[in-house]
Order: C-alpha cells, then sequence, then structure tokens
C-alpha cells in the first residue's frame, strides 16, 4: 500500500510551513507519508486572481467562490481508481476528537479545504458528495472561530499523523494517552500526572509511590489519578 497522501488547499500555502518540522517533518522524510500543499489562487482567473464574491442574500463579509476550489480538489482526485475524502474545516462541522483522528489516520487520501471570509460556497461540499470516490466531512476543531482554516488542519493533522505507524519512535506512548482508544472496553480517560528529575523542586516533592519500585501501586496511583482528573473535567 502507498503512504497515506494529505493535501492541504489554502489562499496561504505559507501557513503549513510547520509541516516540515520535528515528527511530521520526519515522517515525510522517511515516506511514511506524503503531504502536498496547494495555492487556492493558482485556479483563479482574471487579472486579480480573485477567490471569492459578496453572498447572495445580503449580510457582511465575502463567500469563496466555488469554481476555484472545484478546480484544485479535481486536480488532486484524477485517479478513477482514488478513494478521496474532502475534509471541509468550518465551525459548524463535527468536532474534532480523538476517536475521528484514529478513524481518519486508516484513509489513504485527505484533502483538506482551508476557508477565509465567511466561509466556502456550500456547493462545493454538495457537488463533492455526490461524487462516487468522495467522502466529504465537515469539521470544527471546537466551538469558537478562527480567521481560517489553516490552524485548524495543522491541528488535526497532526492529531492524525502521530497516529501512523512508524511515526512516534516507541507506539506504547500512544496507548496510556489521554483520550487513546486502545483499550476499547476501558472508559476513555485523561492521563495521570507526569514527573521527572529531579525528586524535590521548588520545594514540591514527586508523589512517593513513584519512587517506590512497585509497578502494581504505581499502575493503581496512575489509574485513580486519571478517574479523579477525568472526572473534575465534567465538574
Ligand atoms: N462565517 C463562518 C461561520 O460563522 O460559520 C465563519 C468563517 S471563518 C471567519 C473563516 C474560515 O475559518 C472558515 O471557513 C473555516 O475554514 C475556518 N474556521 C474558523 N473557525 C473554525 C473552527 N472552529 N474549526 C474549523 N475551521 C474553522
Amino acid at each position: 500500500m502507498n503512504s497515506p497522501r494529505f493535501d492541504v488547499i489554502s489562499i496561504f500555502p505559507e501557513y503549513m510551513q510547520p509541516l516540515s518540522l520535528s515528527l511530521v517533518g520526519k515522517a515525510q522524510e522517511k515516506s511514511l507519508i506524503e503531504i502536498n500543499v496547494t495555492d487556492l489562487r493558482d485556479f483563479a482567473e482574471g487579472l486579480h486572481k480573485s477567490v471569492d464574491d459578496t453572498p447572495y442574500g445580503g449580510g457582511a463579509g465575502m463567500v469563496m467562490s466555488p469554481e476555484p476550489w472545484a478546480q484544485a480538489i479535481d486536480s488532486l482526485s484524477d485517479d478513477p481508481e482514488g478513494n478521496y475524502e474532502l475534509i471541509v474545516l468550518t465551525p459548524a462541522g463535527k468536532k474534532f476528537d480523538q476517536a475521528m483522528a484514529y478513524e481518519l489516520a486508516t484513509k489513504e487520501h485527505l484533502i483538506f479545504a482551508c476557508g477565509r471570509y465567511e466561509g466556502i460556497d456550500y456547493r462545493v461540499t454538495e457537488h463533492f458528495r455526490s461524487k462516487r470516490n468522495f467522502t466529504v466531512r465537515e469539521i470544527s476543531i471546537g466551538d469558537y472561530v478562527l480567521n481560517g482554516g489553516e490552524v485548524a488542519a495543522l491541528v488535526i493533522l497532526e492529531a492524525i499523523i502521530r497516529l501512523i505507524p512508524g511515526v512516534i519512535g516507541n507506539p506504547a506512548s500512544l496507548e496510556e494517552e489521554s483520550h487513546s482508544l486502545s483499550d476499547e472496553s476501558a472508559e476513555q480517560l485523561v492521563e495521570y500526572p507526569s514527573y521527572t528529575k529531579p525528586a524535590m523542586w521548588r520545594e514540591l516533592e514527586v508523589p512517593s509511590v513513584l519512587l517506590s519500585g512497585n509497578h502494581g501501586e504505581i499502575a493503581r496511583w496512575r489509574m485513580e489519578q486519571s478517574k479523579a482528573r477525568t472526572k473534575k473535567l465534567s465538574e
């Protein structure tokens, strides 16, 4: 199987530069994944390469025109055998979570559409939803409004890519994490607090059980801490 491919379409391709850093950058160097960034303006017509227009029905702001979006997405999905997931970033979408990250980490080709202004003409979502080889998801990263979808794409990409086999050096570190789905039967807990050396720092001691060497006691203490932290979040 080919390595998973991630495309990002934006009018600010430079926003995606952090993807060349750290573990995501290394994953590309090792060809575990492929990431491409496309400038929407390459598909805009006219002297001013405009990608937006006034909203039908009136109201403030501008809406992104459908044609440059359709051409950009078509240019990335020309394999008739390919299966594509189009992710339209919008605060009106389904809220992103770890379960969604696990699911998206299994896909062969994701295309992220980063909106700007008042968002993208809704017919782009409808058009690709009607195509046989496309799944379209509208995703939000939280109940707040950003200026554009680029930061949301970075958040989602990082959460997905670290789950792809080989990206994180020690896969065991994914198992005990907050929101981890490694044990389907377990209730979803956030992680226990972590400590490192020195054992005494600014008059604060590391909990003594962690220095005891008693693995059973340590596991019990960590589970209690995870449960208490998770409960506190819902208060
Ligand atoms: N008028 C839109 C609304 O009220 O739903 C907000 C548009 S926002 C200013 C511009 C773009 O930022 C959106 O098209 C989307 O791509 C992105 N965006 C903003 N907030 C987001 C969020 N919470 N999650 C995902 N994308 C977001």
